[in-house]
């Protein structure tokens, strides 16, 4: 089957870019978007679910609601992409397209770590999330570990919002004085997007007590020991893991991929094939890897797709997303971030307040109506 557009994954990036194609060309978009998920998940809802905030049910978008005009959404697994020819192989057959668009995203992958698959708590998947929920209610006293142990990681700040909940979780249950948490991350602040964001999520730990190990990773977990870069040993009681990252397997079979990722050219998000582009957490972009970048990169590609269609000036990547962050209290704040419309990197910094959990409702509700109408 051919079609105008060829989006590979309907996630964040995915599911804004057919939107915006939907939305400038109506029923003559011809865009064909294929993913082998039933629904999406944002990923902030995991750590919800982690901590029993909200159920599965709850959170997830079911891609029957997806309906958009010029748009058909296929459930099927993509087994093979072809860049040179723009052709794409699934379990029920072979795609063409004009133009095609890599949005699948990275996967977390738990055997790269040994003994993290075995233990299983793990909040950076659905099923993850679920198995922490099942197993916060037998943590009642000893080391809780959060520990990373890969770079890059979605949402850079995700872990240190995973602490604080867990402090604020276990001090609601009154058994915060028998317990410590440590956080153990590679990066040297704890969220690069924004110093200020970086210096209250700083300032708030030290509030909780939580322990900051920074510039480290764990290598292994085993036998209630976390073993971490510098040959360091951490004993756990829990461990909460943020499990490396990889590129689905059959992106790193294509000739996409370059070494981990995708490269592109940040302003367009091109890849090195004509007509075929990258976006989101499968391009090597140096950016965060999070939702609301793939967003703005999704942006991109419409714009460039819609100026070879329609005509006029393609409007170049700007960098820019949102970076909304829970203290664990129920405030949260936000950054907003612009890495490449200027010379240097422009953020304004929102303190963490129970205004900002509104804002963050609204960020969600946003795109439940943009994208599933409701
Ligand atoms: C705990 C946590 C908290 C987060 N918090 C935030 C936040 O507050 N704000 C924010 O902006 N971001 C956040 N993120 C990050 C955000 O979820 C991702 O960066 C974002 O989803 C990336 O979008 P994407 O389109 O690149 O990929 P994804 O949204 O991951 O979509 C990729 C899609 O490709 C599909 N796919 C993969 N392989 C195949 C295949 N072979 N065949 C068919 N389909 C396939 C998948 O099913 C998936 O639907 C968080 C992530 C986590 C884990």
């Amino acid at each position: 089957m051919k079609s105008r557009v060829l989006i590979l994954g309907a996630g964040f990036g995915g599911m804004e870019l057919a939107t915006q194609l939907s939305n400038a060309l109506g029923e003559a978009a011809d865009v064909t978007v294929i993913d082998k998920g039933e629904s999406f998940v944002f990923g902030f809802s995991k750590l919800e679910v982690a901590f029993g905030k909200k159920s599965l049910d709850d959170v997830r978008h079911p891609y029957q609601d997806f309906e958009k005009l010029g748009v058909r959404l296929l459930r099927e697994t993509i087994t093979a992409i072809d860049p040179e020819a723009r052709q794409v192989t699934t379990e029920n057959g072979i795609y063409t397209a004009e133009y095609l668009v890599v949005a699948l995203g990275a996967e977390v992958d738990p055997f790269a770590t040994p003994g993290l698959a075995e233990i299983g708590t793990h909040f950076y998947s659905v099923d993850g999330a679920e198995r922490v929920c099942a197993a916060l209610p037998d943590f009642k006293r000893g080391h809780a570990v959060v520990g990373i142990c890969g770079f890059p990681y979605k949402c850079p700040p995700a872990p240190t919002e995973c602490a604080l909940m867990l402090d604020n979780y276990l001090r609601q249950r009154g058994l915060r004085g028998e317990c410590e948490i440590t956080l153990v991350s590679p990066l040297s602040i704890l969220t690069p997007v924004s110093a200020d964001l970086s210096d209250a999520l700083m300032e708030a730990c030290e509030e909780a007590g939580v322990n900051v190990l920074l510039k480290t990773l764990v290598r292994s977990v085993a036998a209630g020991i976390a073993t971490l870069d510098d040959g360091q040993e951490l004993p756990y009681d829990l461990f909460l893991g943020v499990p490396k990252h990889v590129a689905p397997k059959v992106v790193l079979d294509s000739a996409l991929a370059e070494g981990d990722w995708v490269p592109i050219d940040l302003a367009s998000m091109q890849t090195a094939f004509e007509k075929v582009y990258a976006i989101g957490d499968i391009a090597k972009t140096g950016l965060p890897k999070a939702g609301s970048f793939a967003e703005s990169q999704a942006s991109a590609v419409a714009s460039s797709i819609l100026s070879k269609i329609k005509g006029g000036t393609p409007k170049p990547n700007t960098g820019s997303g949102e970076c909304q962050v829970e203290f664990g209290d129920g405030r949260v704040s936000w950054a907003d971030a612009d890495f490449l419309s200027g010379p240097k990197l422009e953020v304004i910094y929102n303190p963490p307040s129970i205004e900002g959990r509104k804002h963050k409702e609204a960020f969600a509700k946003k795109r439940e109506m943009r994208w599933f109408g409701k």
